[in-house]
Parts: structure tokens; C-alpha cells; sequence
């Protein structure tokens, strides 16, 4: 038997062993092994069992050593690393690295369950005997003889300084014991770090849900590959319809799969999940797989999940690698969220490999969201995908009333620039005496700046793409980074002639000490990525928030996921703007998405909620169509603006970024190689650039970049790839694709 391995070291082809007849029961496809590589031996994933003729077998070197007894990499995860390979132009070693943790691939607890424990007392004759004949095999006896538990013997080992033989010798006596033990580290006990425990009772089910359960329950049944779309309101209780079709894959002998866009920010909806999986399936144990995991975490749930003794795993996009058994169905939470791409090598989406593995495996993918990706969107209105819809709220609560704040008028109102508005002042200060709460929200993403006139909320944008011009400081010039269209910033408002053009966004501190100022008696709070840095800080917030001990939280929409506090009527979004004017085509999207979602805080309980959006620019439609919650309707105008321009979904979009330290060799070179593309490639690509990014210098590196779009990805990346390898690059410029980026700026 021989067999071609995919080395996990970066040399990216199949290489040819022999397979020795001892470890000839557990290879097979997908086995993880250890194999002689030069002088070195090397981790690899057994690709094929082969036959090849065009060597002679007794040359080829053998395998040493398989890691585990069953496949790492079952049959579908194996074709899943080949299409992302091919997919998004990555190496197969790179991704077959990201589809099996460290801890997994140096099979890490594997080495470290030998423990060591003493057998009897020996009597004083017998030690001292011992003491003088074998110091060493003494001092390791009479050291364990003071232990209350079996010791872990690499680290005995190397506490006494004593070598493996000497254990060895102590157990040739029958002095001491050695024995092989699975400590249980899986994360699916209670103290994972992020865990909020909400009790959850199983509810009865509205029509909407009984609707979408049961269409979802033919599909489960059914056993075939499908993807459906669940667009659900804000609080229209998608979650319960997830548990019930998580319910039916289990009982129908699946696995199941459970991605949310991040564990630590979403604690509320993964200990639901996990507190009502106990309930409906005792016998199912529910493994968390996120970035915080320890090793032995780590290794543990994945051997739960590969041997088939756990069948269901929640976690963030690195879920969907998980080797579940017999997967029926793959639930992705908040489909929409961009934290679901990856933003290193491999690159990959989280959400398209979920589908991809779904159609590997023939399994339902159920897509879920208040406000889908246009993406998703369209492919249920081809119906390429199923859609189902969730217009009600539970117990028909009612959807918060949204209140547009014109910023415009509160600046001269208040003679200069504010970060609160009177109306909102007012309704904190209201609901301060009723005893409710209120969250503000502050965007704080992006770091390009663009010109916004504070008087009549003109934004400069470019007249090829649509999206906003970037203001560049170093020369005093406006530059679009899609298509290098540039002119210089305008010192008044070109709409409106004001000098006000110039605006600067707000950050939590700023909003945290105005919010003092008004309510100084409240209890006001602030979670952002400094407070998110203190351990267990999150979670403290969170419970004191829920327990009504604070009044006002301010924080970064990262606080918005997902959450679910009955006593909160008013929601206060601080800062519309800078979502809208980022250079983005997805810049509406975004922001609709975000007003949706941060509305989507408020009223979730019996008492109706409010929400107050202040803006510059109360006109713009992703504004307009949150005031309702009216995905249709702002897809509906969106959509049609993305096929004018022929934006995506209706065509893919390949992002190339290049990094040198000088700046005219980085242009010159991406400009050879923008033409070569565009001779090579004809009217296969549509290319715009090369131009420079939005941040054009980091640490010394100029960056450019050159955007591709294209009708279909797999008809042209291979190409496009082996057109950049074949380059005559300098070693001094590095470059990265990425395939469907999901932000731009
Ligand atoms: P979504 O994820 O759609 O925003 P959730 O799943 O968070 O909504 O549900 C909102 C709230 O409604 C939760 O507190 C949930 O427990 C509750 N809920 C869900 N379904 C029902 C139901 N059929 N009857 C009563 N309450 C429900
Ligand atoms: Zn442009």
C-alpha cells in the first residue's frame, strides 16, 4: 500500500510513501501522519491511497507514524480545504493548518495524560536501601509518596531534573505506577470564560415559527444539501427556531454545527443555546469552540467531536472545520456580520464555507438574520436558496419607534458641536426616573476620514463608484480608493459654500463624560476595546446590567449583538455618520444593518421601546428605511444602485493589496502589472486601480492596491493566480488576494 501525502510545510504537492503493514488498519484518507521529509519528519494529511507507476515502490520512504486512529480530515473536510485552495488562490498546507488546531496536530494531550503515582508506602529499610543504591529513583519516589494525586510526569520530570528511565526503574520495582488518563478540559463545562447563564424554558411556538419549524423539519428529514434563508425581525424569537431544527438534525442521528460571528461578544445567545440543549437532548453534549480555548480545551472538544462521542459544536467562524459526524445541519447566527471573513491567510468567508461544506456534505444550511447580506438576499430571490420570514415580534411586541435627530440643527442650536442632542438628553434624563435603562452606541469603526459639512451635510463622493472620497492630509487632496480619482480637498462646502467642511467623529470617552454631566446622580458604564481587555470585565457588565444596577451603558456597537434586556427603552445611537461615510460601496448596507440591529436593543420586553439616531444626513435612505425596519424596501433601492454600478452580488470582487518600502517602485510595478492583467485576462476582468490604500503607509511599507471585478470567481482566479506567480516581482514588494473582501476601506 502507498499513499500521497500533502506535507503540512509549505511544499505544496502530493508526495508518495509506503505504507508499513503495522499501519495499515488506521490509514486511510484524511489520516493525519508523520513522515520522513529530507532529513526532518514531518506532519501531512494522507490526500490518496495510490498506486504509482512512475517510481519504483521500494525507493519511496515509509510513513512513521499516525497521529490518530480515525481520519483528522473526514472526506468532506478534505474536499472543502481543495475548493478553498482553488477558491480563494490559498495553499492547501495553509488551510488544512487553519482546519486542525496546533494542539490538535501535535496531538497535545495526548503526550501529557502519563501520570505518575506511588503504589505502596516502602518501609525505612527498603528507602533507605533505595536512597543509597538509586538517589535519583529516591528522590522521585519519596516526592510522590507526598502527593494526594497522580502527578503529570513531564512535569515531574523536569521539576526533579530527573531522567524518563528512572521512572522507568521505579516501575520495574512495582514502586511506582504509570498510567495513561484523559483529563476532561472540554469547554462545554460551566466555566468557559465568557459564559452567562440565562435559563431558558423551551416556549410555545408562534405561527410564524410553527411555520419555519416545520418547513425546516421536512427539509432535515429530507437529508439533501440545502441552504435557507431565515429573515427574521429583531426579538421575532429566531433563536427558538434554530433549537428546534438543531432538535430534529439530533434526532434524525446528525451533527450540527452553530456559528456566531463571535463567542466572546455573544455570551447571551451561546449559553441559550447550551442551556436549552440540555433540556431537549440531555444526552448531547454541547462542545464551544472559540479563540480562548486552552490547549487541552481545545484538543478535547475536537476528539469529542471527531470520535462522535459530542454531535453538536457552537462557535465562531473556525467552527465550520469542526469534525462532526454525520453533519445534518450548519446554522450561521447574524449571517450578515463581516466578522464572519477572515482577515489573514487562508481568507476565507465563514458563511460561504458553511454553504460549501453544507453542499459537500449534503446538509441544510440555515442562514439567519434580522437584516441579511444583499448577498443572501438575492440568492433566496433567485431561489437558488429558501427562504423563510419572521415579520412579528413575539407576544406581538411592538418594533421601538425611531426618532431621526437632525445634527445640522442641533449644531446651531446649541451654537457648536455636541454630542448629545436635546431630544436625547430629555429621554435619558425620562426614563433615569422611571428606573429604565438606556444604551448609547457610538460607531467607532473606521479611520479614513471624509469631508462632511456640518451645515448643509454635503459628503464629496466619487463620480465613478459612488463611494466616498478619502481626504488625504499630507497633500490636502480627496482620492477615491476604488478607482485613483483625485482633486483637492475643497476649503468650503461645495454644495453650500459653508467653511464647516471638516468633521470628526466621537469616541465612548468623549460621550461617557457628557453623559455625566447631564445625569450625575445614574450609574453610567462604558464597554469598548479597553474595557473588553480586562478578563471577565464583559461578562461582569453584563450581569450587573441585566441585575438593573447600571443605568446607562456606553459602548461601541460591538456591545449590540445579540443582546437581549427587557428593561431597556431607549436606545441612543450616537453617530449615524460614520458608518455611511466610509469608502465603501457596502457603507449603506452597513449602516442600515447597523441602525436595524442597535434598534432591534431596544423594547424587548412588556414596556414599548424608543430609540434616537442623530445624524448630519436624516435624508440618506439607509436612514429613511431603518425608521421601519424595512429590509425590503432599502434592498430593494440598494440593490438596484449595486447592479447600476455592478457591484456585488451581482458580480464578485477580488481585492489585491502590494506592499513595498518605495513608493515609485510600487507604482511602477502595479501599473506593469495592471496592464499585463488587462492584456492577458480581456474582458474576463474589469480592473480598477492600481491606487493607494486607504491607509497608504504602515510601518515603513507603502500600499497600494488593484481591484478586480469579475462575473464568476472560479472561472478566473486560477488564471489570475497563475499570472502573479509567473510575475517578475522585486523581492521587495509582498502581496495579498483576497477573494470577496468584505470591507474595503
Ligand atoms: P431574535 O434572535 O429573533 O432577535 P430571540 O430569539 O432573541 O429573537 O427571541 C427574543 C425573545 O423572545 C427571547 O427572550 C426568547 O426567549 C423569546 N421567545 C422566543 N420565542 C418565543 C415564543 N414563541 N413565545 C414567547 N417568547 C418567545
Ligand atoms: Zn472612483
Amino acid at each position: 500500500m502507498t499513499v500521497g501525502v500533502h506535507p503540512l510545510a509549505g511544499f505544496d504537492k502530493l508526495l508518495h510513501y509506503k505504507v508499513p503493514e503495522t499501519l495499515r488498519a488506521q490509514v486511510a484518507v484524511g489520516s493525519l501522519v508523520r513522515v520522513p521529509i529530507l532529513n526532518r519528519q514531518l506532519l501531512g494529511i494522507v490526500g490518496e491511497i495510490s498506486e504509482p507507476k512512475d517510481f519504483p515502490v521500494d525507493r519511496l520512504k515509509s510513513v512513521a507514524a499516525v497521529v490518530y486512529p480515525f481520519p483528522a480530515l473526514p472526506p468532506d473536510l478534505l474536499g472543502l480545504a481543495r475548493w478553498m485552495s482553488g477558491y480563494y488562490a490559498a495553499k492547501l498546507d495553509g488551510i488544512i493548518e487553519a482546519m486542525l488546531p496546533a494542539a490538535v496536530r501535535n496531538a497535545a494531550s495526548l503526550k501529557q495524560e502519563k501520570l505518575l503515582s506511588v503504589t505502596r508506602p516502602l518501609d525505612a529499610e527498603e528507602l533507605a536501601a533505595l536512597t543509597k543504591r538509586a538517589p535519583a529513583q529516591a528522590k522521585l519516589y519519596a516526592f510522590l509518596a507526598q502527593q494526594f494525586k497522580p502527578q503529570k510526569k513531564s512535569l515531574v520530570l523536569s521539576r526533579l531534573d530527573v531522567t524518563a528511565a528512572v521512572v522507568t526503574a521505579l516501575v520495574k520495582r512495582g514502586f511506582v505506577r504509570e498510567e495513561e488518563r484523559r483529563v476532561e478540559r472540554i469547554a462545554y463545562s460551566d466555566d468557559w470564560s465568557t459564559g452567562e447563564v440565562v435559563a431558558s424554558q423551551p416556549h410555545r411556538l408562534n405561527v410564524e415559527q410553527q411555520a419555519a419549524v416545520d418547513a425546516l423539519s421536512v427539509k432535515i428529514t429530507e437529508g439533501k444539501f440545502g441552504v435557507t434563508l431565515l429573515h427574521g425581525i429583531t426579538g421575532s424569537g429566531k433563536t427558538e427556531v434554530y433549537l428546534r431544527a438543531i432538535h430534529d438534525a439530533l434526532a434524525a442521528g446528525g451533527g450540527v454545527i452553530f456559528l456566531v460571528p463571535e463567542v466572546a461578544l455573544t455570551p447571551q445567545t451561546v449559553a441559550r443555546l447550551r442551556g436549552r440543549l440540555e433540556a431537549i437532548a440531555p444526552d448531547h453534549r454541547c462542545v464551544v469552540w472559540h479563540s480562548h480555548l486552552s490547549e487541552g480545551e481545545r484538543i478535547d472538544g475536537w476528539l469529542a467531536l471527531a470520535t462522535g462521542e459530542a454531535r453538536v459544536v457552537v462557535g465562531a467562524r473556525s467552527a465550520i472545520f469542526a469534525p462532526v459526524h454525520n453533519l445534518k445541519l450548519i446554522v450561521v447566527d447574524e449571517e450578515h456580520e463581516p466578522a464572519y471573513k477572515q482577515d489573514e491567510t487562508p481568507r476565507y468567508h465563514g458563511r460561504d464555507v458553511a454553504v460549501m461544506r453544507a453542499k459537500l456534505t449534503g446538509a441544510l444550511c440555515l442562514l439567519g438574520s434580522a437584516t441579511p447580506s444583499l448577498e443572501s438576499f438575492s440568492n433566496a430571490q433567485a431561489g437558488k436558496y429558501g427562504l423563510l420570514e419572521l415579520k412579528e415580534r413575539v407576544d406581538a411586541r411592538k418594533l421601538p419607534h425611531i426618532d431621526i435627530v437632525d445634527m445640522k440643527i442641533e449644531v446651531m442650536r446649541q451654537r457648536g458641536f455636541t454630542s448629545l442632542s436635546g431630544k436625547l438628553v430629555d429621554a435619558m434624563h425620562d426614563r433615569f426616573a422611571k428606573r429604565e435603562q438606556t444604551i448609547l452606541f457610538i460607531n467607532r469603526r473606521g479611520y479614513s476620514s471624509s469631508m462632511l459639512c456640518t451645515k448643509c451635510g454635503h459628503v464629496e463622493e466619487c463620480p465613478h463608484c459612488s463611494i466616498t472620497m478619502t481626504y488625504h492630509r499630507a497633500d490636502e487632496r480627496l482620492r477615491c480608493h476604488l478607482c485613483a480619482h483625485e482633486r483637492d480637498a475643497p476649503a468650503r462646502c461645495p454644495s453650500c459654500g459653508a467653511p464647516e467642511i471638516r468633521w470628526r467623529g466621537m469616541g465612548t470617552q468623549r460621550v461617557e463624560e457628557a453623559v455625566r454631566r447631564v445625569l450625575p446622580k445614574a450609574r453610567i458604564e462604558r464597554i469598548d476595546a479597553d474595557t473588553m481587555s480586562k478578563k471577565n470585565r464583559f461578562r461582569e457588565l453584563l450581569s450587573e446590567f441585566r441585575a438593573g444596577k447600571i443605568d446607562v451603558l456606553v459602548g461601541t456597537q460591538m456591545i449590540g449583538k445579540g443582546l437581549d434586556f427587557p428593561n431597556v427603552t431607549l436606545v441612543g445611537l450616537i453617530d449615524a455618520d460614520i458608518s455611511m461615510h466610509i469608502p465603501d460601496f457596502r457603507a449603506n448596507e452597513r449602516t442600515f444593518q447597523l441602525l436595524v440591529q442597535v434598534a432591534g436593543r431596544a423594547g424587548r420586553g412588556d414596556r414599548a421601546g424608543e430609540v434616537i439616531v442623530q445624524t448630519f444626513t436624516p435624508q440618506a435612505e439607509a436612514i429613511q428605511f431603518s425608521r421601519h425596519a424595512d429590509f425590503a424596501g432599502f434592498a430593494a433601492s440598494e440593490l438596484k444602485m449595486r447592479k447600476d454600478f455592478r457591484y456585488p452580488p451581482y458580480r464578485h470582487l477580488i481585492h489585491h493589496l502590494f506592499r513595498g518600502p518605495s513608493e515609485e517602485k510600487l507604482k511602477f510595478y502595479t501599473e506593469q502589472w495592471a496592464r499585463h492583467v488587462e492584456k492577458a485576462l480581456g474582458a474576463r476582468v474589469e480592473l480598477r486601480g492600481p491606487a493607494p490604500s486607504p491607509i497608504e503607509k504602515i510601518k515603513d511599507e507603502y500600499r497600494y492596491q488593484v481591484w478586480y471585478f469579475i462575473d464568476g470567481v472560479t472561472r478566473v482566479i486560477a488564471d489570475l493566480n497563475a499570472l502573479r506567480l509567473a510575475f517578475a516581482w522585486p523581492d521587495d514588494i509582498t502581496q495579498v488576494l483576497d477573494v470577496d473582501p468584505v470591507n474595503l476601506s
